[in-house]
C-alpha cells in the first residue's frame, strides 16, 4: 500500500492501537498528525518516531470531544499540511458498570468522548476532503457494538453509533472519492485491555477461536489497506478484526 504524500490524523494516537496505526501510516508513506489529550511529551515523541522514518508528523494535544480544540486541530493541520487526506477516529475510553450502577457522569464521557467526537472529527475534516474529490475516514468502533456486552451499555451503545454513523456519511460522500468505514477490533492488548484482571484476559483468549489476543499492529494493518486507493470500492462497511470472536459469540 502506498501513501506516499498523503496527510492523515489519528486521534488518540499517543499509545496503544492508534500509535501502531500512526506508525504503519507513516511506514507506507504517510506524514501524520499525532493526537492525544494527556501529557503532550507523549504524543511527540510518537512524533519524533515518525520524523524518524522520513515522515512530516505533527503532535497536537486536543480533547477529541470539545468542538472548538476539534476545530484548532484540524486548521492547524491544513495549516501546516494544507490537505487532510486520512482521518482515523481512534480515541475512546471505557468506563465499564453493571447499568444498575451506572451514573450519569459514566454514560454521557464515554458517549461524548467515543461517539461525538467522531462527528465532530468527521464534520471538520469533510470539507477539505470534498474539496479534494479524495478521502479515507475510517472510525474504530468494537465488536461489542455488534454482539453488546454486559457491564458495557454505554461503550457498546456508542461503538454500534459509530456504525450507523459510517454507514450513513458513505452514503453522502461516496459519489465525491470518499469512503467511510469502520474497524471493529476484538481483544487487543493495549492499556485498555491490561485493566482486564487477569482472569477476565484468560477466560477472553480461550473464547477467541484463534486462542490469543491481537496486537495493535494487527488492527493497523487493516486500517493502512481501507486508506489506500486500492480499498476504493470498499464503503460503509465494518471490518473485524478479532481472531473470530464475534462470530463465536453470535
Ligand atoms: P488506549 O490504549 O486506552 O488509548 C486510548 C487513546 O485515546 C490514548 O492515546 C488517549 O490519550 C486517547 N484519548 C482518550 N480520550 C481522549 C480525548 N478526549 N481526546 C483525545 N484523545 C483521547 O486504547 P486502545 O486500546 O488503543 O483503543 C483505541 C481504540 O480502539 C478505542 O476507540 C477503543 O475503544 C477501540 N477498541 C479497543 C479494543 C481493545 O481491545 N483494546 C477493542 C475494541 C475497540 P491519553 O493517553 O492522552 O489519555
Amino acid at each position: 500500500m502506498n501513501l506516499a504524500d498523503k496527510v492523515a490524523i489519528v486521534t488518540g494516537s499517543g499509545r496503544g492501537i492508534g500509535k501502531a496505526i500512526a506508525l504503519k501510516l507513516a511506514a507506507a508513506g504517510a506524514n501524520v498528525v499525532i493526537n492525544d489529550v494527556g501529557d503532550p511529551a507523549v504524543a511527540d515523541g510518537v512524533a519524533a518516531e515518525i520524523k524518524a522514518l522520513g515522515r512530516q508528523s505533527l503532535a497536537i494535544t486536543a480533547d477529541v470531544s470539545s468542538p472548538a480544540e476539534v476545530t484548532a486541530m484540524i486548521d492547524k493541520t491544513l495549516a501546516a499540511f494544507g490537505k487532510v487526506d486520512i482521518l482515523v477516529n481512534n480515541a475512546g475510553i471505557t468506563r465499564d458498570q453493571l447499568l444498575l450502577r451506572m451514573s450519569d457522569d459514566d454514560w454521557d464521557k464515554v458517549l461524548t468522548i467515543d461517539l461525538k467526537s467522531v462527528f465532530l472529527c468527521t464534520r471538520a475534516v469533510l470539507r477539505p476532503m470534498l474539496k479534494a474529490r479524495w478521502g479515507r475516514i475510517i472510525s474504530l468502533s468494537s465488536i461489542v457494538g455488534i454482539v453488546g456486552n454486559a457491564g458495557q451499555a454505554n461503550y457498546s451503545s456508542a461503538k454500534a453509533g459509530i456504525i450507523g454513523f459510517t454507514r450513513s456519511i458513505a452514503k453522502e460522500v461516496a459519489s465525491r472519492g470518499i469512503t467511510a468505514n469502520a474497524v471493529a477490533p476484538g481483544f487487543i492488548d493495549t492499556e485498555m485491555t491490561r485493566r482486564l484482571t487477569e482472569e477476565q484476559r484468560q477466560t477472553a483468549s480461550k473464547q477467541i477461536p484463534v486462542g490469543y489476543l491481537g496486537s495493535p499492529d494487527d488492527v493497523a494493518t487493516a486500517i493502512v489497506f481501507l486508506a489506500s486507493e486500492e480499498a476504493r470500492y470498499i464503503t460503509g462497511q465494518v471490518l473485524n478484526v478479532d481472531g473470530g470472536l464475534a462470530g463465536a459469540w453470535m
